[in-house]
């Protein structure tokens, strides 16, 4: 009931919930005859681990969501590993290491998870992860292979780092790194998958800092937001080099008389995972195949509609921010096209510049950043030039003008939704003045 209240009291979202719902035609279906049971079954095994995600992933572009689902499937069960505090250390590091060499079997599953770990079938269902694995073309599987290895190497790296575990992530450094092995290791692979499947230019994956931009994003804006969540669960990413400038302990914040700092800090730590806009802007303005340009968008909409929130938000200190259900809806309409996904770049920074007080030891800092992604975005479309003036044709302007034409193929569809919508609200809007009616003559 709360969050249908929620909805009716932000009708632009509400509107893209129906949209979202009862509107909207999938690019493409899971069901086609390639789809093997046991293929339906990873389908299932994604369901129960990321509903968000397998959302998205059903809907890719049939040459990359067997693929995706899996690699993605393959980290899950990495992770579930590495999350799981009963497997007794030695088994731990080697099964890590060795991982991606249970790839190249075609039997192998593992029953050793506590039984209350979350995602403890992907691990014994792994089999039919095997199964499908082997059906992939040999490309897609050696890059698959590659990261698994990288990853669970960088995971067992970091349980046997003494001094991390003790300390925590110290400079920012270490905490760029931290989010390398978690995150920028799977924008690497995803690159190369686009890439193969011929779905964005080649260039896209020689340029390393824009796909290590695309994990970095999302995962330090997930960092920020958790810290009270990870605090609980007696760990921390944020990293020292900041926080300590701040307070002598990261605890620190969560008292009354420190929340003052607290805030300062998040807006620090915010003001470094804007650093990395520009390279996202640039690599999503390089994909062209629209389920994959969606897949690929609707993480970072979603990471800066949350680095809004949680910028100088004092609730970071003291439990969860989530961005409301409406406003996700709204996103992943919104950001089927480039132009979408720039215009809520724009918006949202400029909530963060308006909740920037000029007190903040930052204030300096943050208006710079943010102008500098102000002008790159100008840079992109340059359209508010007087008509006598023609556009610079700098990289990122031509790359934006080649991506406008996949944007372009878009709107037929999204006048069809809108049609589509307004009959459907007549149609109600009509039943009820027609009850309405019915009712008045009644009791006249
Ligand atoms: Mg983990």
């Amino acid at each position: 009931m709360g969050k249908l209240l929620q909805l009716a009291s932000h009708p632009i979202e509400l509107k893209a919930a129906l949209k979202l719902k009862f509107c909207r035609t999938p690019l493409f279906s899971i069901y086609d005859q390639s789809t093997s049971p046991y293929l339906l079954h990873c389908f299932e095994l994604l369901n129960l681990t990321s509903r968000s995600f397998a959302a998205v992933i059903r809907e890719l572009h049939p040459e990359l969501r067997n693929c995706i689902t899996l690699f993605y499937l393959i980290l899950r069960a990495l992770d579930t590993i590495e999350d799981d505090m009963s497997i007794e250390h030695d088994l731990k590091i080697d099964l890590l290491r060795h991982f991606h060499e249970k790839l190249l079997l075609t039997k192998w599953s593992f029953n050793g998870n506590a039984p209350d770990m979350k995602d403890r079938a992907v691990l014994t269902d792994f089999e039919s992860i095997l199964i499908e694995f082997h059906k992939l073309k040999p490309d897609y599987q050696d890059v698959i292979k590659e990261i698994t290895d990288k990853m669970g190497n960088g995971m067992a790296d970091y349980i046997l780092d003494e001094n991390y575990n003790l300390n925590g992530l110290q400079t920012v450094h270490d905490y760029d790194v931290y989010c390398h092995y978690v995150a920028g290791l799977v924008g690497d692979g995803l690159t190369r998958l686009i890439i193969i499947a011929k779905f964005a230019n080649k260039s896209l994956y020689s340029n390393e800092q824009l796909f290590e931009s695309m994990g970095l994003f999302l995962q330090k804006t997930n960092i920020i937001r958790d810290y009270n969540e990870d605090l609980a669960d007696g760990r921390s990413f944020w990293p020292k080099e900041i926080w300590s400038q701040y307070v002598p302990q990261l605890k620190d914040f969560m008292k009354p008389e420190k929340e003052q700092l607290g805030l300062e800090c998040i807006n620090h730590l915010v003001l470094n995972a804007l650093e990395h806009v520009i390279d996202v802007l640039t690599y999503l303005a390089s994909v062209h195949e629209q389920s994959t340009f969606q897949f690929c968008a609707i993480p970072q909409v979603m990471a800066i509609a949350t680095l809004a929130l949680v910028f100088n938000n004092r609730d970071v200190l003291h439990g969860n921010v989530k961005i409301r259900k409406g406003t996700t809806c709204y996103l992943i309409l919104k950001s089927r096209t480039f132009r979408g996904c720039v215009d809520i770049f724009d918006y949202y920074l400029r909530d963060i510049k308006s909740k920037l007080a000029v007190q903040d030891p930052n204030y300096l800092k943050l208006n710079i950043q943010i102008s500098k992604i102000e002008q790159f975005m100008e840079e992109m479309y340059q359209d508010k030039l007087p008509a006598n003036v023609k556009p610079n044709e700098t990289p990122i302007y031509l790359k934006v003008q080649e991506r406008s034409k996949y944007d372009d193929e878009l709107v037929p569809t999204q006048q069809e939704e809108e049609y589509k919508f307004n009959m459907v609200l007549s149609i109600i809007v009509s039943v009820l003045l027609g009850f309405y009616y019915i009712y008045t003559l009644h009791t006249a």
